[in-house]
């Protein structure tokens, strides 16, 4: 018997070697091996005879290898097997295979699921790249035990498929029995940490019967259920993945609302504060969110707010409101940006709004002289400076506050409620002590309240997963863009057609506006695309345009420079701004109308809305041309199409987490987060609903249902997965 938190090295059929390969997925203990899911089954319990197959149908076949062999085309080598059942015969083709050269031996049964389809003189039908699994050998007469074993384990099911890894290594076939040996020495008595309660809420299986099921299905399982994840097997399991970090979350969040946080007031001097600087009048929008957070900033309570809106929907104004409440009570305010080139740019909005009337900005940059650096220092220690702006490492690290009442944390899109966790953690343990974070200030006396947070957004998540995913958050939405944008037109155009696009631009600067050109340069081939967008910029500045006013900006220039070219460029003295994609983020230069995005195939779809959203920022018409160079995927049309077809972030999300599932949307996985193991938030996002309606009510307390004994074992349980999961010790 093994117990779940044994290593999968102890597997039976596993060892070091392997284990090592099985930790590259994120699979280290058993029960990482028990959540390692099929990806999709197949029906080899009922295959179909080759003589019932339908065009169009995705079908399973066992067969026996007839022939096979490669042939030349004149566009590709296409690899060709027939597989026969008694008298009837199957092709199957496969295009660019060479690969498979020597994989067929005549007589061997293979179980092939795929399309069915028509060949291409419309005749005969056949398999076209089928999945294929050699399941039984040609001779098998001397088959040992073992392989009676596996071919057991291949036909005559409902068998799960499981993605291979360790570069092919470790095949779907070799997981099947691998697992199978698992969950035989599963202990019988395996403990359910959800609350029996719970558990009854939505007539859960127990954790045994559900991993048994969920990679050996019944053989009355509807295919449906199991294709789509619907099996009583899967709701078990994906549910108690959600229902534990929606426990975390939920308890942070309760945490957070009894922390001591200071009251603000908001009197008619404050209110006049604020009206004084608005340069315009804020939409109905901005008025409720500013409302909401004023309201929380008023309560003995420490704030923890999302402000959530799409990119140009006015943020920044609303936080400004907020920090003036703030000041106007005698606190500083710590404002975080994501990236220098954005933390100056605040800077830039807040010495126009702000500082002209009357409150001290400083700016606070890693690339800031060593002298200027600690002068800055010294007037924030000495409560001089009122509001301080600058990168979150830096204002997280390093800065000692007078009296710190607030913190505004501009994560744009970068940041996942999991990562921020780590990040406020991480700033309390490095500062245990020293009591110079800015999430948790002087401790000293241990009286002083917790400054309030607001964090802003422009990630725009359907409501339902940003309540849930920032489960620790209040959430404010601003769902209104302010009057006079008239809307952009997208258009896309491949780069042959430069010469009109340059046309184009060259008419946008005669009528007195302002171009970005954006150059894709990815982290990974830095060198040679800042090669290529510096050779652009040479084009496009000798060249196209020797008359106008053209400069670069990239992320390794040296950041006076970047800065006095962004301050340039927001003057109206440049007509051109050649960029990378350093300007994605926050850049508001409303005289801009327009922008070319070269190999704009290369670029995410969230990334394409953030550069869009530079542009449309003042009444003007804007135009922004996405060009393509070279060959698009199939996704690179989608999410084109997508830009073309509508500039609202919501449906462009939704696209967007389609395209590239959740983990990466969310930056889980960049950030090197382990995604959900089983839970998928947007298939399961009613799953999610329940889990964090569940969780939320067993914290409330024992009652009739759910006794102290069983919140105390659910939390446990939820301290250990958080721990392992998103390295968090400190939850609860
Ligand atoms: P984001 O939400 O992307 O941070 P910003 O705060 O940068 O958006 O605002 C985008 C632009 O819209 C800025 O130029 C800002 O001055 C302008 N703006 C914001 N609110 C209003 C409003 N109520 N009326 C007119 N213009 C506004
Ligand atoms: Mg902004």
């Amino acid at each position: 018997m093994l117990q779940p938190s044994t290593s999968v090295q102890y597997v039976k059929g596993i060892g070091p070697k392997l284990a090592e390969l099985l930790a590259a997925k994120g699979i280290q203990t058993l029960d990482d091996l028990l959540h390692y899911l099929p990806f999709r089954y197949e029906d080899r319990l009922n295959p179909k005879g080759i003589a019932e197959l339908r065009a169009g149908e995705m079908a399973t076949v066992i067969a026996e290898v007839r022939t096979s062999g490669l042939f030349r085309t004149r566009r590709m080598p296409i690899f060709q097997m027939t597989a026969g059942q008694g008298r009837t015969r199957l092709k199957c083709i496969w295009f660019n295979a060479t690969y498979l050269r020597d994989k067929f031996k005549t007589g061997q049964i293979v179980a092939l699921y795929g399309k069915v389809e028509e060949d291409y003189r419309g005749g005969e039908l056949q398999l076209t790249q089928p999945q294929f699994e050699i399941i039984g050998e040609a001779d098998n007469a001397s088959d040992s035990a073992e392989q009676k074993l596996a071919a057991s384990l291949e036909i005559g099911r409902i068998v799960p498929i499981y993605e291979s890894a360790g570069q092919g290594r470790l095949t779907s076939r070799w997981f099947r029995r691998v697992i199978h040996t698992a969950l035989e020495n599963l202990p019988p008595d395996l403990p359910d940490p959800i609350p029996a309660a719970v558990r009854r809420h939505l007539s859960l299986i127990s954790p045994r019967e559900a991993l048994l099921k969920v990679h050996w299905p019944d053989p009355g399982e509807r295919m449906e259920d199991l294709l789509s994840s619907r099996t009583p097997a899967h709701v078990r399991l994906i549910f108690e993945e959600l229902f534990f970090v929606e426990l975390g979350l939920e308890l942070k969040r309760r945490e957070q609302k009894a922390q001591t946080g200071i009251a603000f007031q908001l009197d008619d001097r404050a209110r006049a504060a604020i009206k004084k600087i608005l340069p315009f009048h804020p939409t109905g929008a901005q008025k409720r969110v500013l409302k909401e957070i004023a309201s929380d900033m008023e309560k003995p309570f420490s704030m923890r707010r999302l402000l959530q809106g799409d990119v140009g929907s006015g943020k920044t104004i609303v936080a400004f409101e907020a920090a003036i409440i703030a000041m106007e009570n005698g606190y500083q305010v710590a404002l975080m940006a994501p990236t220098e080139i954005l933390a100056q740019q605040h800077y830039f909005s807040a010495r126009r709004i702000l500082e002209s009337a009357g409150y001290r900005v400083v700016l606070l940059t890693g690339s800031m002289e060593d002298d200027r650096k600690r002068e800055t220092r010294r007037h924030i220690a000495q409560g001089n400076a009122q509001l301080v702006i600058g990168t979150h490492a830096l204002i997280e690290q390093k800065v000692e506050f007078a009296k710190l009442g607030m913190v505004i944390v501009d994560e744009q899109h970068r940041f996942g409620v999991l990562q921020r966790f780590k990040l406020m953690k991480k700033s309390s343990e490095d500062h245990v002590g020293t009591g110079d974070s800015p999430v948790q200030p002087k401790q000293g006396s241990g009286a002083s309240p917790e400054p309030d947070v607001l964090v802003m957004t422009a990630t725009p998540i359907p409501r339902t997963l940003a309540l849930t995913l920032y489960g620790d958050l209040d959430v404010s939405v601003i769902d209104e863009m302010p009057p006079g944008r008239t809307p952009i037109i997208t258009r896309c155009v491949s780069d042959e057609r430069s010469p009109e696009v340059w046309d184009f631009v060259r008419k946008q600067v005669a009528a007195g506006h302002q171009t970005y050109v954006v150059y894709p340069v990815i982290e990974e081939n830095e060198e040679t695309e800042l090669k290529a967008a510096m050779k652009m910029y040479k084009e496009l500045s000798k060249r196209i345009f020797p008359d106008l006013r053209v400069a670069v900006l990239h992320g390794r220039m040296e950041p006076d420079l970047k800065e006095h070219v962004m301050r340039l460029f927001q003057k109206g003295d440049l007509d051109i701004l050649v960029a990378t994609t350093v300007i994605e983020v926050g850049v508001d230069v409303s005289n801009a109308t327009m922008m070319v995005i070269e190999h704009a195939e290369r670029f995410g779809l969230a990334q394409l809305h953030q550069l869009r959203g530079r542009i449309g920022r003042g009444a003007a018409k804007s135009y922004c041309v996405l060009m393509t160079g070279g060959k698009v995927s199939e996704d690179g049309e989608r999410r084109l199409d997508a830009m073309v077809r509508t500039s609202d972030g919501f449906q462009i999300a939704e696209l967007d987490l389609e395209l590239r599932g959740p983990g990466e949307f969310f930056g889980t996985r960049q950030a090197g987060m382990p995604s959900f193991q089983v839970a998928n938030l947007i298939r399961d996002r009613q799953l999610l609903e329940a889990a964090k309606r569940e969780a939320a009510a067993v914290l409330a307390g024992p009652n009739s249902e759910i006794s102290q004994a069983e919140i105390d074992a659910a939390l446990r349980h939820m301290r250990t997965r958080w721990h392992k999961s998103y390295g968090l010790v400190e939850v609860g």
